[in-house]
């Protein structure tokens, strides 16, 4: 057990939802001494067979590590994930050229979605003071009561109370519904018109099919594919495309065909065979980017992570912005004493525009924020910086590939139709840092 120094801690907070950022979470509030309920609507899925998540691995980065090392995690997460130290860039012609994260010796880490929301979950049970409430899913609150109504998996439902409610219930927020009936509340929701899909790189030979310690991208342009590295030496792709683009997709031979067209050094590393069954496994993803402020209702309930700000994930931060909320909650409870309610106004008043610009960077690039702890929206500065000096005459990037990222590139009126490839010649003859 891994219980706190701390004592006079008779408050409990709720976190609602048992994903990677309320894992993380009941670990901090577990730290300080706090009674912690995790509610997840899930099962435990480190008892499911069939663990179903948005996607199989993540890149971790700097932001995302400082957040677990404060909780004793890095070093296990770290040691599991798999380091990629450069995007490798697959052109179509089959070359292969490694653009470099950043300075010498400066990565980001492949990690198993499941194998982190599970080591997490595992991390908060060693805390005597959690408790961990699979199969409750949260149907609504009350903002004058706190009282939380809860649907067991028997069908059954629970009234729960709180001192703290922390909403860490992801893009489509439960708890964020409360806000939305608040005068005063700032919310927006959009979908892009991109989707996408995931598929399965085998090993060769029990080896990895690609060289395992990069962030394989192949930037075709208005779509694009990805790959990252497991420690099964399997690597997963993520294609990314407009749905209209899918939609034109539709037999396996189709998928060959297409295939053949933007990715064909990738048809005999997945496998003409397996790419026809998997591609039509799963329908197409959607991706949502949603900014809300504030990210708190008095002193009763808060939102972290993607409830509070889902991005898209073309700049590889999602995972890790919900991990830097944590960690800048807890700087603020050491500053002002556990105070809820001075505490929660200031951290929407800290996090906000970080949160907010991280989904403008999400949408746009700056691949060397991913090592640094600079605040998002200084990271927006210098991305405006750097827009005016890649549009003195020549184009304006509205999207482009980064920590696990990717592209869509806005063409200035007047500017004829480039490729990638075009593109990132010329941003590299600029110095650009993507
Ligand atoms: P979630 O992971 O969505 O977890 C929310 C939890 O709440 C879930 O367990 C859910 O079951 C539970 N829940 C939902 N509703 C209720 C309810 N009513 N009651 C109780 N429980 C509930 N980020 C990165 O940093 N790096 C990456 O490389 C990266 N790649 C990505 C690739 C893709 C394709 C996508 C889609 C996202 C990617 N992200 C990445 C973003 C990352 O997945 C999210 O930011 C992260 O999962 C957010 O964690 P969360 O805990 O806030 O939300």
């Amino acid at each position: 057990t891994n219980d706190s120094k701390s004592t006079s801690k008779n408050k409990v907070v709720a976190v609602v939802g048992g994903g990677l950022v309320g894992a993380l979470n009941a670990c901090y509030f577990a730290k300080r001494g706090f009674q912690v309920e995790v509610f997840e609507s899930r099962e435990d899925i480190r008892e499911a067979k069939i663990v179903k998540g948005r996607s199989i691995n993540l890149a971790l980065s700097h932001r995302g590590r400082q957040a677990l090392k404060q909780v004793g995690m890095e070093d296990t997460i770290v040691s599991k994930g798999i380091p990629m130290h450069s995007r490798m860039i697959h052109s179509l012609n089959g070359t292969q050229s490694p653009i470099p994260y950043g300075k010498k010796g400066q990565y980001i880490l492949s990690v198993d979605r499941a194998n982190l929301n599970k080591e997490l979950l595992s991390a908060a049970e060693t805390y005597s003071t959690t408790k961990l409430n699979f199969a409750h899913k949260l149907l609504n609150w009350s903002t004058e009561t706190g009282a939380m109504t809860f649907l067991r998996a028997d069908g059954a439902k629970e009234e729960i109370q709180a001192d703290l409610i922390v909403g860490c219930d992801g893009a489509f927020s439960a708890i964020r519904k409360q806000f939305l009936r608040q005068s005063r509340f700032n919310f927006s929701q959009t979908y892009i018109p991109h989707g996408y899909l995931e598929l399965t790189m085998p090993p060769i030979n029990g080896e990895f099919a690609m060289k395992p310690n990069y962030l394989h991208i192949w930037p075709r342009n208005t779509f694009m594919m990805i790959a990252l590295p497991n420690l099964d030496k399997t690597f997963t792709c993520t294609l990314f495309m407009p749905f209209d683009e899918f939609e034109n997709v539709t037999t396996g031979d189709q998928v060959i065909e297409f295939f053949q067209k933007y990715f064909p050094d990738t048809i005999p590393l997945i496998g003409a065979d397996a790419l026809k069954r998997d591609y039509f496994r799963l329908p197409a993803q959607a991706m949502v980017s949603v900014k809300c402020s504030p990210y708190h209702l008095s002193d009763k309930c808060v939102l972290m992570g993607d409830a509070a700000h889902a991005v898209v994930p073309f700049y590889g931060q999602g995972m890790n912005a919900g991990f830097e909320d944590c960690l800048v909650f807890n700087e603020i409870m050491d500053q002002l004493n556990e105070d809820f309610s001075a505490v929660l106004p200031e951290y929407t008043r800290v996090r906000v525009p970080d949160d907010h610009a991280i989904a403008d960077l999400a949408m746009y690039n700056y691949v060397e924020v991913t090592f640094t702890r600079i605040r998002y929206h200084e990271a927006v500065k210098r991305w405006h910086w750097q827009d005016k000096v890649i549009n003195q005459g020549l184009l304006c990037v509205a999207a482009s590939v980064v920590g696990g990222s990717y592209l869509l590139v806005r063409y200035p009126p007047n500017m004829p139709n480039i490729s990638i490839e075009q593109l990132w010649t010329r941003l590299q003859a600029l110095k650009s840092p993507f």
